[in-house]
């Protein structure tokens, strides 16, 4: 069914909205209520080429615009997301169903805080520096394909466009068909701050077509994405043959290791299950395995079952609920799957289930899961679910526990709870993962942030994350 607030999107190129070469499009679905709200234009290989040698033309002026301009640009482009803050939630809650509150600081303000933050750093950046007879000179590497996911969508393109643009690189955006309406809303700002032409375009489409045609493009310098490993392997494989940069930003399995001198439980409990059930449980840096001492396992069972059920999941757009629902039928089909298999490898249920929460609607909810007596080989200790799935694994020791949260193919994040702040540090130094929460250390937008192992290659935010987008030069005399 049609839903209200209906909408056709077009590609964004050379400053303009644009048609696609092909006719076809792609449905938009509120998860919610399973209404279309919208319709993507399935790009082409076509539209990627327009878009890149636009790309490519703009470089030439943008590259050369003094770093002033395009700081000024990028905080304009900040305060306008902050501007349309409200607007922004309202969309991720109908093509996501991330409810308000989480849509109003992680869809909206996280993007606002990084375009701000990029536009600091690179009015401090030394882009030349003198060693000895030599002259280093850092500059943009070019035009960059970035492919990016739907559950934070908007912030995952600031992620790439803000320093890609900070630095003077021109991109083509490919972001995901999936939930289009926060990239919309933020093409249509990049639009209207009055960013040079060509400095950012946007084509959508399918993966395997438009996503492969830009990560292949031989005008392409650099690739980064973000989104499954699955992909991102493929994406890695064609740039190779391009001899591209490429940056990938793909899952996480991430691990809560309680040391067995943790104090406060009860807090520790509640913000791991915040932290599984965030967006629905579609964070890919989601502390998902909660690593508990044995003799503490039936404390924190209690508290993990009750925090799991004091959970409100519901319509996005009212103001009590915590979690919507997963933002697609292959996405909620996924993680029953995976509930069911937990289940039956014979891990035991605490809470939630297979079963739709009642008084939830007709969506794609999932209720808070919490397994317990979970085993590192379980596929529910391995695998990323992408849903409010939460598994406790016992231990009997520190090497233990180290062994077990180190104990997937993935290293994006992690945490770790000592009273003692010398041993969580230590024990954090020997987690496998590109971020570690010591002792509940708060989420930080300007962090570098990035996986060991299958997590991915590179950083994005921070001081490392705008230097992903810069070559070297050795100026010789
Ligand atoms: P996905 O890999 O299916 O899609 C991501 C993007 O890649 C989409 O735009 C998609 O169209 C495109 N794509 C798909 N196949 C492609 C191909 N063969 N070539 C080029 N592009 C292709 O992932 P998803 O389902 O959209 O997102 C969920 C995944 O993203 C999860 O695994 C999650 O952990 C990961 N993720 C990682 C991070 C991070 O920063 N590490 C952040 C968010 C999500």
């Amino acid at each position: 069914m049609i839903g209200t607030g209906y909408r056709v999107l077009q590609l964004y190129r050379d400053g303009a909205w644009v048609a696609s070469t092909g006719e076809a499009t792609i449905d938009v679905v509120n998860p919610t209520t399973g209404d279309v709200v919208a319709r993507v234009p399935t790009g082409t290989v076509e539209d990627v080429d327009r878009a890149v040698s636009v790309a490519r033309r703009a470089f030439e002026d943008w590259s050369q615009t003094p770093v002033t301009e395009r700081a000024k640009l990028l905080r304009r482009v900040s305060a306008e997301i902050s501007k349309r803050s409200e607007e922004i939630a309202r969309a991720a809650a109908t093509d996501i169903g991330t409810p308000l509150a989480v849509g109003r600081s992680m869809h909206a303000e996280l993007p606002a805080t990084t375009f701000a933050d990029m536009a600091d750093r690179i009015e401090r950046f030394e882009f030349e520096r003198r060693d000895g007879p030599l002259i280093v000179v850092r500059e943009p590497v070019g035009v960059v394909g970035a492919i990016t996911p739907w559950n934070f969508p908007m912030h995952q393109i600031a992620a790439k466009v803000a320093p890609a643009l900070a630095v003077g690189c021109t991109v083509v955006v490919k972001p995901s068909e999936v939930a289009p309406l926060t990239p919309w809303l933020l093409a249509e700002i990049l639009d209207e701050v009055g960013l040079q032409a060509g400095a950012f375009n946007m084509v959508s489409g399918l993966g395997q077509v438009v996503g492969e045609a830009l990560a292949r493009h031989p005008a392409v310098d650099m690739v980064s994405f973000t989104g499954s490993v699955r992909a991102g392997k493929r994406v890695a494989e064609l740039a190779a043959q391009g001899v591209k940069r490429v940056t990938l930003e793909l899952g996480g399995k991430s691990p809560n290791v309680v040391l067995d001198d943790a104090d406060d439980l009860p807090a520790i409990v509640r913000g791991t299950i915040r932290s599984a059930c965030l967006n629905s449980g579609q964070t890919c840096s989601a502390l998902t395995r909660l690593i508990v001492p044995r003799r503490r396992l039936p404390e924190v069972e209690r508290l993990a079952a009750e925090v799991a059920g004091r959970q409100r999941v519901g319509d996005p757009n009212q103001p009590a609920t915590s979690l919507g629902p997963l933002v697609s039928q292959a996405q909620y089909e996924r993680v029953l799957g995976y509930i069911h298999r937990g289940i039956d490898e014979g891990a035991r249920l605490l809470a939630g289930g297979p079963e739709r929460p009642e008084d939830a609607g007709d969506g794609y909810f999932v209720a808070p899961t919490v397994f317990s007596d979970v085993r590192s080989d379980m596929t529910i200790a391995q695998e990323e679910i992408f849903g409010p799935v939460l598994a406790v694994i016992p231990y009997d020791s520190e090497d233990e526990a180290i062994e077990i949260a180190n104990d997937t193919p993935y290293g994006l994040s992690a945490g770790v709870w000592s009273r003692d702040p010398e041993r969580a540090e230590r024990v954090a130094k020997r987690l496998r993962a590109g971020q570690v929460k010591v002792n509940g250390g708060r989420s930080n937008p300007v962090a570098p942030f990035g996986g060991y192992k299958q997590s991915g290659l590179g950083r994005e935010f921070g001081a490392e994350g705008l230097q992903e987008y810069l070559e070297t030069k050795a100026l010789l005399s």
